[in-house]
């Protein structure tokens, strides 16, 4: 059932210093609103809880893409289609393009944002996969200040994270660090478009002379966060891809991720799909090259 408007608040502060006073002040309990497209399905369903809400929607602060020779630096308000157009992440970031592109429908991706895909904390989210995959930092920022944490270190179990309920989320850097990176990246849903979904795969990787020097491999709907398989990664780094060294990697896997049963799909399924994923990533290295940064 659909909420009780009136019993909602909506206000547009116009600076980030008010709204950052406002989310210090504890008894009123407000809560962000970027895009909306997650807090107003939980309205039409009559299951958004918390009535008072601050619209950053015009805050400057936390717009923009911005580059510099060691990072990419975006706004927590990058939309879905802005990171779409941007020319140094189709260059550098095609796995964050090709979530961002996978992400809902047109409209979801002309008001959806990084910000909100990350503090809404979804396991099923289809950015955060890419994002721990390319090693992101956020920057969180309240009355006390600003602090840079690892994303790695940010979701704590399900639906909950680090960030306070004082604080913003206002930055995400990525290292530039991307020349002969491989980047693999698979969402897999019940449809090619506008579908949650059952699995979704991220992963990076260097080669040198024949072996994994260097691995990062992430999935989202197998945990109740977005999972970093730092296991699988260690048994990677330092093989000789072949058949023994991949079939080990996927029992590392097997006893990483935490698939289950749900609406969306089963435990077995999401198992079998993540398995092939981590095999179709490993086989590429060996036969594919790295797409040079730039083309
Ligand atoms: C039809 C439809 C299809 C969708 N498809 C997908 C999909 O394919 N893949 C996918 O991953 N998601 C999908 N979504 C979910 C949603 O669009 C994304 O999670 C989106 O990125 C949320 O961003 P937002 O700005 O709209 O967040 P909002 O709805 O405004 O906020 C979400 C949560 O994040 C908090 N928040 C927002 N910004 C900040 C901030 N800067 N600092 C701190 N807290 C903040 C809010 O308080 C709220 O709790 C879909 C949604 C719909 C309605």
């Amino acid at each position: 059932m659909r909420a009780f408007i009136p019993n909602y608040q909506l206000v547009t502060p116009t600076s980030l210093s008010d709204v950052l006073n406002l989310l210090a002040q504890k008894k009123s309990g407000w809560q962000p609103f970027a895009g909306g497209t997650d807090l107003m399905v939980l309205l039409e369903a009559g299951k958004l809880p918390d009535k008072n809400y601050l619209n950053i929607w015009n805050l400057a602060e936390l717009r923009g893409i911005e580059v510099s020779p060691e990072h990419v630096t975006l706004g927590a308000l990058t939309t879905y289609t802005e990171v779409q157009s941007n020319p140094i992440l189709r260059e550098e970031f095609p796995m964050l393009c090709q979530a961002a592109s996978e992400t809902g429908g047109l409209a979801i991706q002309n008001r959806g944002t990084l910000g909100g895909n990350i503090a809404n904390a979804s396991p099923a989210a289809d950015s955060p996969p890419a994002l721990l995959a390319y090693d992101a930092e956020l920057e969180l920022v309240s009355v006390n200040g600003r602090r840079w944490v690892p994303y790695q270190n940010f979701h704590t179990g399900y639906k909950q994270m680090i960030m306070r309920a004082d604080e913003l989320l206002a930055r995400i850097r990525l290292p530039r660090a991307t020349t002969d990176l491989h980047q693999y990246y698979r969402k897999v849903g019940t449809r090619k478009a506008q579908a949650i979904s059952k699995v979704c795969f991220a992963a990076t990787a260097r080669i040198f002379e024949g072996t994994v020097a260097d691995v990062r491999i992430v999935l989202g709907s197998v945990a109740p966060v977005p999972l970093r398989c730092i296991k699988t990664e260690d048994v990677l780094r330092g093989a000789k891809l072949d058949l023994s060294s991949i079939e080990q990697a996927q029992a590392v896997l097997a006893g990483e991720i935490v698939p289950i049963d749900d609406i969306r799909s089963t435990r077995d399924y999401r198992l079998r799909v993540s398995l092939n994923l981590l095999e179709d990533f490993l086989q590429g290295l060996n036969t594919k090259a790295p797409r040079p940064v730039g083309t």
